[in-house]
């Protein structure tokens, strides 16, 4: 089968198989891959998030059965929004956007609907589990989409916390006087995030355009004010970086998200905060666009299941 065959490939009944599932507030993704790694089948679906944590997992696991179609399925993982409880693999928190969504027991539920055992990730922590495969053992994740997310591994593992809410880098204080989306005020989302760009931009320039995108069109072509919202947001990431790089001696930092395809723009900002604050430590912190594009989560959601369904016999 070819991998690179967009739309709905499908697996070859005689592979044994694993599945990543990336649940995101729009589209459920979903990857089939054999056991080598190799990519058999992908296609994506509507995410019904507002129809409740069932409709969402039967939506997912239709998805999944359809893609792997009847090739053993050794184990799934899924990359989710949301705060998650690693010991019962269901929803301790998650926004608004989803209805329903909040304590429903994910894994379970897809355990049964795939006969298979589920590893339930939060879906930042899967994008770096992705984006990290082969990486050293320390890195942090920044997810540059609507809001700001963030993750760390630390000697090769996750670094989750006691309550699953490691690593919300787009929450941390800082960066000027204005209100975040959680209500606190000068967080890094204020200036790093989709939103917040387009929001930066509008105050600046007066032109209200509807996303990050559309302002860095504008910064490519020579717009001051898009410019210094993107040098604006690339600094205050930076900073970010070195923050927990020097608290963590991380050498390495991920930058994944929409945002991040403004690389180009955002960079410029990156590498001043880098020589203004570098860590003390002198040690080089390597600040990066992210590889994998929309197949991380999906990727580090199967990385997931492989520790923690297969290990013992993998
Ligand atoms: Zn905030």
């Amino acid at each position: 089968m070819d991998a690179s065959t967009p739309g709905a490939a499908r697996a070859h009944s005689a592979d044994r198989v694993l599945l990543g599932l990336d649940i995101g507030g729009t589209k459920i993704s979903c990857l089939v891959v054999d056991e080598q790694g190799r990519t058999l089948a992908r296609d994506s679906v509507t995410a019904p998030v507002r129809e409740g944590g069932s409709v969402v997992a039967d939506a997912a696991a239709e998805l999944a059965l359809r893609l792997t179609a009847g090739a053993p399925l050794l184990a799934a993982g899924v990359g989710a929004a949301g705060v998650i409880d690693h010991e019962s693999g269901s929803i301790r928190a998650a926004s608004a956007t989803f209805v329903d969504w909040v304590g429903f027991p994910l894994a379970a539920e897809l355990s049964a609907r795939l006969d298979a055992p589920v590893a339930v990730e939060n879906d930042v922590n899967a994008f770096l589990l992705g984006e990290a495969a082969g990486e050293g053992g320390d890195v942090l994740g920044v997810m540059l989409g609507t809001g700001v997310g963030g993750a760390v591994i630390i000697d090769g593992e996750l670094r989750r916390g006691p309550h699953g809410a490691a690593g919300e880098i787009g929450h941390t204080p800082g960066y000027g006087d204005l209100i975040c989306t959680c209500g606190q005020v000068g967080h890094l989302e204020t200036l790093a995030s989709g939103t917040s760009i387009a929001l930066r931009y509008a105050e600046r320039s007066g032109v209200v355009l509807p996303d990050a995108r559309e302002v860095a069109v504008r910064a490519r072509s020579g717009d001051a004010h898009a410019i210094a919202v993107f040098f604006a947001a690339g600094r205050a990431l930076g900073l970010a970086c070195a923050s927990a790089a020097t608290l963590l001696d991380l050498p390495a930092a991920i930058v994944g998200g929409g945002v991040s395809h403004a690389w180009d723009l955002l960079r410029h900002g990156v590498d001043d905060a880098l020589r203004t604050d570098a860590p003390v430590s002198g040690i080089p912190l390597d600040i990066r666009p992210a590889r994998l594009g929309g197949d991380a989560v999906a990727l580090g959601a199967i990385e997931s299941a492989r520790r923690a369904v297969l290990v013992p016999a993998y």
